[in-house]
């Protein structure tokens, strides 16, 4: 049976060996651990092996964790948002990854405690334009970036997506290829972006490849999940 230091070993081991295969520099990629779902202990004892980021989707089931762990812990939200929740995620969390609306937006803008750093985000791109899968289309992406310019305690970092799973490594590659490009249209206007959000435990080499920053590994780190957890 794997443990989860066992586990971490092997996901550092891949981005590793990504980073090396397609020409990434070393560390180029962080690790964030995606604790769902996931009792407390196993993320104490991921924290305690070095992991000090972490994401959750469901603020049910992360303010426990957040009130108990380490503070050093860095804390991404990943799961749909909607306006009627934003506050928890202004006052408890680092990072937003799935930003999509400006009312969402206005309202963690407004909510986030003034004597906290600004709201990390990125906006989630619905880059195959999958009418199954959330996050704004591509052609919408640069209108939300010049709005979130106007809100100060937001700092826009970068794009995100989840897409459609393939196991074919060429068409995994794909929408990762077209996050990248718009990400980079995004820096030629002027965006000063460092984050490219994409790959999972299934195809963070496919990411890797097309120039993510931070692979969102879960079942890689923690084994898998009761299946009607498994999608959002
Ligand atoms: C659950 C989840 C992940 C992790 O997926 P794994 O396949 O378990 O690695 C990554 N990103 C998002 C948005 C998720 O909801």
């Amino acid at each position: 049976m794997n443990t989860i230091a066992q586990r971490l070993a092997q996901i550092r081991a891949r981005i590793t060996q990504a980073e090396q295969r397609y020409q990434r520099p070393p560390g180029s990629v962080k690790l964030l651990a995606v604790s769902k779902t996931r009792p407390l202990a196993e993320l104490q004892n991921l924290n305690n092996l070095g992991q000090s980021s972490f994401a959750e989707n469901y603020l049910q089931d992360a303010l426990p964790k957040i009130a108990k762990l380490n503070s050093a812990i860095v804390w991404h939200f990943i799961g749909p948002l909607q306006s009627n929740k934003t506050r928890p995620v202004a006052e408890h969390f680092h990072w937003l990854h799935t930003l999509e609306r400006l009312k969402i937006a206005r309202r963690l803008n407004d909510q986030r405690p003034t004597d906290l750093p600004p709201l990390n985000v990125c906006i989630q791109v619905n880059i195959s334009a999958d009418p199954n899968k959330s996050g704004l289309a591509a052609d919408a992406t640069e209108d939300l970036a010049h709005e979130l310019a106007a809100l100060p305690h937001l700092r826009l970092r970068g794009l995100m997506t989840l897409p459609r799973r393939h196991n074919d490594f060429e068409q995994q590659r794909q929408p990762f290829r077209e996050l990248h490009e718009l990400y980079i249209r995004l820096c030629q206007q002027g965006f000063e972006l460092d984050t490219l959000s994409m790959g999972m435990t299934d195809d963070l080499e496919a990411a890797i490849a097309e120039g993510s920053t931070l692979v969102r590994i879960g079942t890689g780190l923690f084994g898998p999940r009761k299946s009607s957890q498994e999608t959002l």
